[in-house]
């Protein structure tokens, strides 16, 4: 039985999905204005590995992202750069797509636009002005939080902290702690609105896109915990008070941050490293290794010298599995047999490691039931008493793990520092051989290497 901490509850409770054993699943999107940082990918790996180790266990998920595509920071960035906001937003935006390809983020089913979902966004500040949980002023359309009794719920806020709400300025609001949900613009860009011109508000997007593809109670929503509030407290109160139903979501998950010594890796501190640039130095999987050594809901903090340890404990994982082909595909005697022995060590480190992931997914906890084994494992195979049987079932499970960690570890050479200054070498004579249009040179260098598996792409 699963089990996750909800952040309403503040305690970790059995996963009970609405319908069987299918799981709906939102996570809040990026607002597309930039390249993603690592920040971002830190909480994007850890819900990629939920929905991974959720379909393991036989769930069937169905998982939502929106995209911020309108926002201030869209548009003020588009004015500086002269560019049309949603020309700024589509180029950050498949950006964003492509950095999590690189890093293996995979799950999600459906990314969905606030720009392509206004009349959904029209029709629930409708129903809350409509039901008497919003007024209208000369600005915008507002929430009125006095409405919603509940409002702090989630955050456990008082109401002194909901009134140092960030959209406080403006005179027309009845009370501080009240959101916008439309905000009356001429300038462009805007969508006419029985309101007048304008945009929505930021937490009126994500209630739009949940109750058009998931209804208005879901399993599971997730986000990183600066969300909590103001966020995911809106969101609540709109979408309960359009609905009527509660709790609009079962599990409210929330990721810790990606800290660079000990602050909040982010745009605005200016401390933060693109995931573009991380990937030119460094193994996707490094990073994600890196991730997955800490809880989900326990901050990281990123450094380098923490990434030079996840590679050498990846390292560890990889040569392993090379050791193990390779004792597999040689044609050496097999090595003693104490094959039971080994299926028992086998299962009970799979039961122990989903023990781990069944605790919210505990994934530096699995991970140190993984690498007691690759420790016992070795020394099997350094006394030479695991036969090639028992091998062919290490690797199985090994690769069961890496699924669920998205981590390859097939086809995989460890590369040292040495090999790879050496890589480089054959790589820089091989493009003088294509400047000088030594074709039949340089596809033979690429051959060669394709047969020590290292694939060369001229990109
Ligand atoms: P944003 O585009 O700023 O709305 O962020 C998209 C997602 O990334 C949200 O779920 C944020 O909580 C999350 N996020 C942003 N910065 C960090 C960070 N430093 N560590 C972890 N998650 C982050």
């Amino acid at each position: 039985m699963i089990k996750i901490y909800n952040t309403m509850t503040r305690k970790k409770e059995e996963l009970n999905p609405l319908h069987e054993n299918r799981i709906k699943l939102f996570v809040c999107g990026p607002t597309v204005y930039d390249n993603s940082h690592i920040g971002h990918a830190r909480t994007y790996i850890s819900f990629d590995v939920i929905v991974r180790y959720l379909k393991y266990r036989g769930y069937s998920v169905f998982y939502l992202q929106n995209i911020t595509d309108i926002d201030d920071k869209i548009i003020k960035r588009a004015s500086q750069l002269d560019v049309e906001p949603v020309e700024l937003a589509r180029k950050f935006e498949k950006r964003y797509l492509e950095d999590m390809q690189a890093l293996g983020v995979e799950n999600v089913n459906f990314y969905a636009r606030a720009t392509e979902h206004l009349p959904e966004i029209i029709t629930q500040i409708e129903t809350l002005l409509l039901e008497g949980f919003a007024y209208q002023t000369e600005t915008g359309v507002y929430f009125d939080e006095s409405k919603f009794p509940e409002f702090g719920k989630l955050s456990r806020r008082n109401i002194e902290d909901l009134n140092v709400h960030r959209i406080n300025q403006d005179s027309t609001k009845k009370n501080p702690g009240d959101f916008a949900l439309w905000k009356k613009r001429d300038e462009k860009p805007f969508w006419k609105s029985p309101w007048g011109n304008g945009r929505p508000g930021w937490h009126i997007e994500d209630t739009a896109i949940t109750e058009e593809y998931l209804g208005p109670q879901y399993d599971i929503h997730g986000g990183g915990l600066d969300l909590i509030f103001p966020h995911h407290e809106a969101e609540i109160a709109q979408m309960e008070s359009v609905s009527g139903k509660k709790p609009m979501v079962r599990y409210w998950m929330h990721t810790g941050f990606l800290n660079v010594k000990g602050e909040k890796m982010s745009k605005s501190l200016g401390n933060f490293i693109t995931i573009r640039d991380l990937l030119q130095d460094h193994d996707p999987e490094v990073f994600r290794f890196l991730v997955l050594s800490t809880h989900y809901r326990s901050p990281i903090d990123f450094s380098e010298s923490a990434l030079e340890q996840s590679k050498n404990s990846l390292e560890r994982i990889y040569k392993l599995i090379e050791t193990v082909n390779g004792i597999i595909e040689s044609d050496i005697s097999d090595l003693n047999q104490k094959d039971k022995e080994h299926n028992n060590k086998v299962r009970d480190t799979r039961n122990r490691f989903l023990e781990a992931m069944d605790n919210d997914f505990n994934t530096p906890d699995a991970l140190s039931i993984i690498f007691d084994f690759i420790r016992d494992i070795n020394r099997s195979i350094d006394h030479r008493n695991i036969s090639k049987n028992s091998l062919n079932d290490v690797r199985s499970f090994l690769m069961e793990f890496g699924g669920i960690f998205g981590l390859k570890l097939t086809n995989k050479i460890c590369i040292d520092d040495k090999t790879n200054d050496l890589l480089e070498v054959i790589v820089e004579v091989r493009g003088k051989l294509r400047e000088k249009k030594e074709w039949e040179l340089s596809d033979l260098i690429r051959s060669k290497l394709g047969d020590l598996d290292i694939i060369l792409e001229d990109k």
